[in-house]
């Protein structure tokens, strides 16, 4: 069987559809294999009246997830169970190593999770960050990781009074932005899975057409000093050859 290339791990069960659904499907599209974590299954969510307890809700978000990850893609997905919105208590030692075993079955060169302020800066999301950097940095050339890329969103060029309160970044701090314009019917798609969240994905799902355009990376770490070229496209660049490519080099 094809390696998987690429893991993204994320908090909750939509993390994954606003943050790479594109991505995933742009390389699953090139015949390459990609993996999701959620470390949890979402239970403190909305519930959109479609679960009476954190239980049930916890399983029918863990449906949902399933429903993204197929939609998208991903060759493999992994729910842990760490309690929804107390990432500030999680027993990182115990999130590490469960995420190390994962790392070690997969061996992705290529590794994605939030930056430090987590997009919405969700006590869960920056939970994640601290403990993906940390394995990473620590352990990433033992578990085959290359490289380690933060999932960011761009700042507006003019900020929106009544737009969410992202936390974004500077568009030219991005390292690598894949465009995931043929792919946004897919992006939408995984992002209706999740019908307990519709009135967090509606606020993409109402967007025309043709406006979910690329998603964003910066390189947080690389085993080898690797750097992206101003404008790279392609997280796999170095790591893989593209049918095509090899005519540019012979
Ligand atoms: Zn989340």
């Amino acid at each position: 069987m094809e390696p998987v290339m690429i893991c993204a791990i994320f908090s909750h069960p939509d993390d994954e559809s606003f943050g790479v659904a594109g991505s995933v499907a742009f390389y699953q599209a090139r015949g390459v294999r990609s993996a999701l974590i959620c470390t949890t299954r979402g239970a403190a969510g909305m519930c959109n009246g479609l679960a009476e307890t954190p239980a049930e809700l916890a399983a029918v978000r863990s449906e949902e997830f399933a429903c993204a990850a197929r939609t998208m893609g991903a060759a493999a997905y992994e729910l842990l169970d760490f309690a929804d919105g107390a990432g500030q208590n999680w027993d990182c030692s115990d999130l590490g190593a469960r995420l190390e075993g994962l790392l070690a079955r997969w061996r992705p060169p290529v590794v994605i999770t939030f930056d430090k302020d987590g997009v919405t800066r969700h006590p869960d999301h920056i939970a994640v960050h601290s403990v993906v950097s940390g394995l990473i940095a620590a352990h990433g050339p033992e578990l085959g990781v290359r490289r380690l890329f933060y999932q960011v969103v761009t700042c507006p060029e003019e900020a929106s009074p009544e737009g969410p309160s992202l936390a974004c970044v500077p568009p030219e701090t991005v390292d690598v932005s894949v465009d995931i314009r043929p792919f946004e019917p897919v992006k939408r798609a995984a992002l209706a899975c999740h019908r307990t969240q519709a009135a967090d994905t509606a606020h993409l799902l109402d967007q025309p057409a043709g406006s979910l355009r690329a998603e964003h990376y910066q390189l947080a770490w690389s085993a080898d000093g690797w750097r992206p070229c101003a404008g790279a496209a392609d997280l796999l660049v170095d790591l893989v050859s593209w049918p095509g490519e090899r005519a540019v080099h012979e």
